[in-house]
């Protein structure tokens, strides 16, 4: 059996269509196969290489880690140097009031984290969420989705989530004093890349401050620089009280985080309850790795760059077929009239060498996330093989 042939019998499926792409070896923009296929990565494994795969200072910081040690004790129990220096470098990236950090191994964990602890803090038992959100694929962080057709299966799920409208005004209403927390992607991701206004965000915070609803943004897909700033909340001068990151948090290595303040944070210690609890959260290699990722986007200055690379994009990407960009700096859905001749298109550019998909809610738009070192050669290089795939596919 060839190592496709064992992919397909040996490890568990999550897709009918898997994109099937073997990698030997990646690095910056780039992923080679094993036949000298060479392709440029345009989604970043899903917003999550924001510095380019094994970014030197990345795969350092991993092997000075892994000559100190592994894994020690569960999270939350020893002074992990690695950890410390993190969570200093996460606060000062944050307003004031976002300073006490909770390490996690993945997104779906730091939005279970959140919302448990939302429920402590205000004692409340609702969560509203938006119709088309994701936030993850575990129970909890599934039962906040917006996808009804994705929760129906695996019901029951969390009782007492409601579903509004992300961006809608009028909906902000159903957010009472029975609600414990909004959890909102601060841009809708898998919605096929929503971009609400400022407006909308300042009315969101003030009602929540009115009715004393924690407000968590999920900014995992869109935090590390991808909108064009640190946290994509800072379009919007808004402040959240619960933040919820992972993804392109750890350059390449798996780390989340849930983020409040010392006093509600504090509502996980000091207590019989078990507050959240994780064996292998905030992992050494991985907060090492995190750490060098956020001093490689700041000594590089690359989220300086993002909105000039994203307009470049945008300029490029002109043809009859393509019915419009949605777009927040490097986080792009260009859109096509179908899922079936977006489909073709996008087999057709990784045959030329573009790596792009689509998105789980929204599968007529084109997916593109490219690494945030991408030169402005390489985005026309890849915008040119996209157009070229765009006519060629049948
Ligand atoms: N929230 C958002 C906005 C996401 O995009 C994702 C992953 N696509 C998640 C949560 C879940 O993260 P993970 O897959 O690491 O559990």
């Amino acid at each position: 059996m060839n190592n496709r042939q064992v992919f397909l019998s040996h490890l568990a499926q999550t897709t009918d269509f898997p994109l099937m792409i073997e990698v030997e070896k990646a690095e910056g923009i780039y992923l080679f196969g094993p036949n000298g296929e060479k392709y440029i990565d345009l989604i970043s494994g899903i917003g999550v290489s924001n510095v380019g795969h094994r970014h030197p200072k990345v795969i350092q910081a991993i092997q000075s880690q892994v000559e100190k040690y592994l894994h020690l004790m569960v999270y939350g129990e020893y002074v992990q140097t690695p950890q410390t220096r993190l969570a200093k470098a996460l606060a000062e990236t944050l307003p004031p009031n976002l300073d006490n950090v909770y390490l996690v191994n993945s997104g779906s964990e730091a939005v279970e984290g959140a919302l448990k602890l939302a429920k402590r803090h205000t004692q409340r038992r609702e969560i509203i969420s938006c119709v088309n959100a994701y936030h993850g694929s575990s129970h909890g962080s599934l039962s906040v989705g917006g996808n009804e057709v994705f929760k129906r299966a695996y019901r029951p799920l969390l009782p007492g989530i409601k579903n509004i409208t992300y961006g809608s005004y009028s909906d902000l209403a159903q957010i009472s004093q029975e609600t414990a927390a909004v959890i909102i992607e601060t841009i809708q991701g898998e919605a096929g890349i929503r971009v609400a206004c400022r407006e909308y965000f300042q009315a969101l915070r003030k009602r929540c401050d009115q009715t004393g609803t924690l407000l968590i943004l999920d900014e995992i897909q869109a935090g590390f620089g991808r909108t064009g700033k640190f946290w994509a909340f800072e379009h919007f001068e808004i402040v959240p009280d619960i933040l919820v990151c992972a993804k392109g948090m750890g350059g390449g290595m798996p780390i989340g985080a849930f983020i409040a303040n010392k006093e509600v944070m504090g509502v996980f210690k000091n207590n019989p309850i078990l507050g959240h609890i994780t064996t292998f959260g905030g992992h050494p290699v991985s907060a090492a790795a995190s750490l060098a990722t956020i001093q490689a986007l700041q000594e590089e200055k690359l989220i300086d760059q993002v909105e000039q690379k994203a307009n470049l994009i945008k300029s490029l990407l002109v043809h009859p077929k393509i019915k419009g960009i949605r777009n927040k700096g490097l986080m792009m859905a260009v859109e096509f009239e179908s899922f079936e001749v977006l489909k073709k298109i996008i087999d057709r550019a990784i045959e030329l060498g573009v790596i792009t998909d689509w998105f789980l809610f929204c599968d007529d738009s084109m997916r593109i996330a490219p690494p945030l070192v991408i030169t402005e050669e390489e985005i026309r290089q890849a915008c040119q093989i996209i157009l070229q795939a765009i006519r060629e596919a049948g």
